[in-house]
């Protein structure tokens, strides 16, 4: 065990700061030669690397710098990020591990070794931050939000992260370097995977996980009549965010194999008994969920176990498929109005349908053009509404709603858009209510803005009550009637 009477000094660490970059400004202020013989010897480490996600030094360190060893664990490293998807036995044998510096089978304990997603061959930063955190604190460090797996970008200044190897024994501090702004889809994974390490509470089990997974699969209807998942419409649904996401750009890339091997998402549900790393948990979360929060909230709310209460599922809508013969007539030539009568289905249904089946069909009444449909559908993905569409492009509604039904995983996404769009709406003005009232009781405000409060109270309870003023106390609100 390491004498702290030999450590006449230890810097405090910053506020998101990694073990390795700690040790690293210990380091570079001990003045000591060399950081393998002196400073990693001081903490009793003789191989390995300083720089691991999760090294083997942490007890001694703790005696060291006089920190508690649980703070260190949980502040200082990605645990909390690991932890989240882990079943509790686990977790407990991970912090175990941690707190006993036995972290050379780590990753093989948790399962991710075998996905080929471990990082721990590059470290990462912004040079934005590196300015500021000069600034602030007189000298730059590694941020441990940085590190996560699937961060490629930082949150606040909007610029990839800038990657540099980790050498096996270096006292190395971030470097400015100049890189790409990052693209919107890089951001919302990483606000989600940030969102989820910031919050310490995330305690879940497995099965609450994939209850919470399958729920809402259902409510997007994205079951079959026999409960099976539609993993094909999931896969394009999560292919195309992570199309969002530029190639080579971290762990990414993997995923996206995964993906058209269709791997991933089913090995979340097939192989439930496996620890998956917690990005496959999270990009499929960023497609069910939109994020960290309404995940939560789900996942609590599924926590009914399954033999008192079983779950019930409302039966999907059936969709309407091609038959083989509407498919061999319209492929023969036949035209829409003759198939139409011979299979029972209306003209513009059998067109959007053969449309989906890649049919060519005769398209003349159709007054939307190629490059204006690409258009239409840009216009689309960005959540406009088919009015407004219609008028920009001088067409009608119906032209538009075409387009719109050969693509049915951009129904799903504009309703979450506009979900998105009246929950900002409806917060920013409780929010403002708030500001300009601050006297205002709950029942005022529920008063003012009634359609605000019903709808957040419906779709976003939480939030709502975590920024109305305090309830008055029961025994309180008779005397303060007056004011109410
Ligand atoms: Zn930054």
């Amino acid at each position: 065990m390491v004498n702290p009477e030999r450590f006449s000094f230890f810097p405090s660490p910053a506020e998101g700061e990694t073990t390795y970059s700690w040790i690293t400004r210990y380091h570079l202020m001990s003045g000591h030669a060399s950081f393998r013989a002196n400073t990693m010897a001081l903490l009793g480490v003789l191989h390995g690397r300083a720089s691991n996600e999760f090294p083997s030094f942490l007890p001694q360190l703790s005696v060291a710098a006089d920190m508690p060893l649980s703070t260190i664990i949980h502040y200082m490293t990605p645990y909390q990020y690991y932890a989240t998807f882990l079943p509790e036995k686990l977790r407990q044998m991970f912090r175990e591990h941690l707190s006993t510096g036995q972290t050379r089978n780590l990753q093989s304990i948790m399962g991710t070794v075998a996905n080929r997603m471990t990082p721990g061959q590059q470290m990462y930063s912004c040079r934005h931050c590196i300015r500021e955190d000069i600034e602030q604190y007189g000298f730059p460090f590694w941020h441990l939000l940085h590190q996560l797996t699937g961060v490629v970008a930082c949150s606040r200044h909007h610029e990839l992260l800038h990657a540099v190897p980790r050498i096996k024994s270096q006292a190395m501090l971030p470097k400015l370097v100049i890189e790409r702004p990052s693209k919107a889809m890089e951001d919302r994974y990483v606000s989600l995977i940030q969102e989820m390490h910031k919050l310490q509470n995330n305690m879940f089990s497995k099965q609450q996980c994939l209850l919470a997974y399958r729920r809402r699969l259902c409510e997007m209807e994205m079951l079959t009549t026999h409960h099976r998942i539609r993993f094909q419409q999931l896969r394009e649904l999560i292919g195309s965010r992570l199309k969002g996401v530029e190639v080579g750009v971290g762990a990414f890339d993997y995923l996206k194999q995964q993906l058209s091997n269709n791997q991933f998402p089913e090995c979340l549900f097939y192989q439930a008994h496996v620890n998956h790393h917690p990005l496959k948990h999270l990009v499929l979360i960023d497609v069910l969920f939109e994020d960290w929060h309404e995940f939560i909230v789900e996942v609590n709310k599924a926590y009914v176990p399954l033999e008192a209460k079983p779950v019930v599922i409302s039966k999907p809508k059936r969709s309407i498929e091609l038959s083989h013969k509407a498919q061999s007539l319209l492929r023969a030539g036949r035209s829409l109005r003759v198939v139409s009568k011979v299979v029972g289905i209306s003209v513009s249904t059998l067109k959007i349908l053969a449309q989906r089946a890649g049919i060519l069909v005769d398209c003349r009444p159709s007054k939307v053009f190629p490059d204006i449909e690409r258009s239409i559908l840009r216009l689309l993905t960005l959540g406009e509404k088919t009015s407004g569409i219609a008028a920009t492009f001088g067409i009608s509604v119906g032209a538009v709603e075409q387009v719109l039904s050969k693509h049915p995983e951009l129904v799903i996404l504009r309703n979450k858009i506009w979900f998105h769009q009246r929950r900002k709406f409806h917060r920013s003005a409780i929010l403002m209510h708030v500001e300009h009232n601050p006297s205002a009781s709950r029942k005022l405000i529920r008063l003012a803005l009634s359609a605000s409060y019903i709808w957040l109270y419906k779709h976003d309870k939480s939030w709502l009550y975590e920024h109305l003023p305090p309830e008055i106390p029961r025994s309180e609100r008779f005397q303060s009637k007056g004011i109410i």
